[in-house]
């Protein structure tokens, strides 16, 4: 009998499956979404390109303080005269409209969102969406049931919202900021980031589309300029920020002595908790979606990593081996896993902050990938033998960048996991309930995750303590921030 010859390994490998685009109907400019119309602006224009190919987008404009002050007049005018007025189960039908148009149109928003993003199409089409579509739907169905939300028999809105949204959810920031506003009882003027302007403008289609009354909602597109003059705005009655700490310390202080109501929903750097009795292979999926979903681009993101020292070895070498499968590449191709980084200034903070974590002792891994040629992009990273006092411990790097500590006991992991002037999210892994209660309502964070990562769904309040922010947003608690005389939770 002759030996069988030897088999050669076999790998498979994925073909190109990339979305196509063509149901996106891109205009070479846009002006700006104000009283129900797209108008131009006064301020000079700038571009919108795609991140993972540098190419040129469509052009938007820059609002200037004339262009934010009709913004907010529009809102003041609708809020008084059509939104305010209203019966509530009147503004619940456009919210439930708006929502549904949301799904119908869910590809066109997806394959936007990817292409101005860098996002992958597979979590702009599985996550941001649906959850954008699911926050409309759950706050139209508070609209009429106000009355029964516990903050008194008949609750009021505030008047006008200024929101400010940053660049990594475009569109389920936006949800966030204009479901509860709306149903609420107020209107808005929304100002998207400058490097993601795209789909906060095709939201103002969905607008017209669901005909809602004009002013209601109003989005106007710039940078920190823009966003300056609208908070600083004196017929706004409520702002909403999210976005980088910096800016948020910058807003609170703005808004000090007014008589605006804040919201600020700001940094993180939340600890991944993973105990020895945790099941590995489910905790090394956590890790994975806690740290590269998004590219790490995510507030609550489980950029650092506490792993039970006993265990530390085995975490590692299956993340590793995890990592090496993930597929980094063209954000449209459906079987893309991290896509492009956002911009080039974000590119140069995560190489900065990444650079300084090697420089202060620690140890990088990547594993190996071909990045594109053009575009922004950055592999999927893990540092070991970190410590507490590096940068990459510390700083919010907002990207693909995890950073592995270990610890002991209990206490220590918590202690650790504290340490931290952020306090937004956090996750424990482990088998035992008990423990998990345990631990969790010692972590100083707003959100806790219990063998599961970044799960969002909008009957969930969602915000941060110390320098993540305050007020919630989602659920029933993210009312509180549109309505009057509610102290929030
Ligand atoms: P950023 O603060 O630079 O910008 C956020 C938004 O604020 C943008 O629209 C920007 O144009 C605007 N802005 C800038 N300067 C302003 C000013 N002086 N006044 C008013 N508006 C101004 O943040 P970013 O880089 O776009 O986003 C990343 C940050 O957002 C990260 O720190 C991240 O953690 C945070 N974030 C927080 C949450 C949350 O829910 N807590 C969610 C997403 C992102």
């Amino acid at each position: 009998m002759s030996a069988s010859p030897p088999t050669a390994a076999v790998g498979f490998e994925y073909a190109p499956a990339p979305e196509s685009r063509s149901i996106v109907d891109l205009r070479p400019s846009y002006g700006l979404f104000i009283d129900g119309e797209f108008v131009d602006g006064h301020g000079p224009s700038f571009k919108s390109i795609s991140p993972a190919t540098e190419e040129v987008l469509s052009e938007v404009c820059a609002a200037d303080a004339s262009d934010v002050d009709a913004a907010v007049k529009a809102a003041r005018r609708a809020y008084n005269r059509t939104w305010s007025r209203l019966p509530p189960a009147e503004r619940g039908k456009y919210l439930f409209r708006i929502a549904r148009i949301i799904q119908e149109r869910s590809r066109e928003l997806a394959v936007l969102e990817s292409l101005d993003n860098g996002k992958p199409i597979r979590e702009s089409r599985d996550v941001d969406v649906p959850l954008m579509a699911a926050h409309f739907f759950y706050y139209a169905g508070w609209a009429d049931k106000l009355s029964y939300a516990g903050y008194g028999p008949d609750p009021k809105p505030l008047g006008v919202a200024a929101q400010i949204i940053p660049w990594n959810f475009p569109l389920l920031m936006l949800a966030w900021k204009i479901a509860p506003a709306l149903a609420a009882g107020n209107t808005v003027v929304l100002k998207p980031a400058e490097t993601t302007p795209l789909t906060a403008l095709l939201f103002g289609e969905i607008c017209q589309q669901a005909d809602l009354p004009p002013g209601v909602v109003n989005i106007i597109t710039g940078a920190g300029d823009t966003g300056r003059a609208l908070v600083e705005h004196p017929d706004v009655d409520k702002i909403a920020f999210t976005g980088s700490t910096d800016v948020g310390r910058q807003i609170a202080i703005s808004a000090a002595g007014t008589r605006k109501k804040l919201t600020l929903e700001l940094g993180g750097k939340a600890a991944n908790i993973i105990f020895d009795d945790a099941p590995i292979d489910q905790a090394v999926e956590g890790i994975v979606n806690g740290i590269f979903f998004n590219q790490g681009h995510v507030c609550c993101a489980g950029s650092r990593l506490l792993v039970q020292e006993s265990v530390v070895d085995e975490v590692i070498s299956s993340l590793r081996r995890r990592l090496k499968t993930l597929r980094v590449g063209d954000p449209l191709d459906k079987n893309t896993d991290v896509g492009a980084i956002n911009s080039a200034e974000q590119l140069a903070r995560i190489r900065e902050l990444s650079d300084i974590g090697e420089a202060e002792g620690a140890v990088r891994w990547s594993p190996p990938c071909d990045l594109p040629d053009r575009g922004f992009w950055f592999p999927p990273t893990i540092f070991t033998e970190v410590s507490q006092a590096h940068r990459i411990a510390r700083d919010e790097i907002f990207g693909p960048v995890l950073s592995v500590l270990t610890f002991r006991t209990p206490d220590e992991a918590v202690t650790k996991a504290n340490n931290t002037p952020y306090g937004l999210s956090a996750g424990i892994w482990s088998d035992k309930g008990s423990r998990i209660l345990a631990i969790a309502s010692r972590l100083r964070a707003g959100v806790v995750w219990a063998n599961t990562f970044n799960r969002f769904d909008p009957t969930s309040p969602f915000g941060g303590y110390k320098e993540s922010g305050y007020g919630r947003e989602g659920g029933r608690h993210g009312l509180a921030a549109y309505l009057a005389g509610v102290e929030e939770a």
